[in-house]
């Protein structure tokens, strides 16, 4: 089995306006999320999501909130069939060394290889954000996929092995280069 490290606000899942899922009811699928992890499964790939939440930080929503919330994102893309071996979230005020474990930090990431002793220069990361990026880069990760689906303004970057239009397109270029 292959693994990739997924973002999931704006890559997995659609980013709300305040760029917050801090609501059951502003969980939304992006039209092709399904499809894209769905494509992922079928070329044998499982996913770990490795997801900032500065609303926790921010006291938006509590952790056991954001736990209940992920409960029913997983739920909603449980037709794809993708197997999530974990999540991993920063949960900011518990942790000393927050700058580390919060992305472009490596922490996360680097703690997802030894659980699951992965080869991180084999294993892409992919997300909306520059941040997903450079934590991919100061992983060690094989690159760092840029999807297209940012909310708000166009995020380019420059450092991204491929920017895709959409998860799927991402899901593709995974399984092409793996
Ligand atoms: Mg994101």
């Amino acid at each position: 089995m292959k693994v990739i490290l997924l973002d999931r606000d704006g890559t997995a899942i659609v980013d709300p306006p305040d760029l917050r899922v801090d609501k059951l009811d502003k969980i939304e699928l992006f039209p092709d999320s399904i499809e894209g992890l769905k494509y992922l499964a079928d070329n044998d790939f499982a996913v770990i999501l490795i997801t900032n939440q500065a609303g926790i930080e921010e006291g938006r929503l509590t952790e056991e909130e954001f736990w209940q919330i992920h409960k029913e994102v997983l739920r909603q893309l449980e037709p794809s069939g993708v197997k999530f071996l974990k999540t991993y979230m920063n949960g900011e005020k518990k942790r000393p060394d927050n700058t580390d474990w919060r992305k472009p930090g490596p922490k996360m990431l680097l703690q997802a290889a030894e659980e699951f002793g992965l080869d991180l220069s084999q294993v892409y990361m992919v997300g909306d954000a520059q941040t997903d990026i450079q934590a991919a880069i100061n992983a060690g990760c094989k690159g760092g996929i840029l999807v297209e689906t940012a909310t708000g303004e166009e995020v380019v970057s420059p450092d991204a092995v491929y920017s895709a239009p959409t998860l799927l397109d991402a899901a593709k270029y995974i399984v092409a280069y793996s």
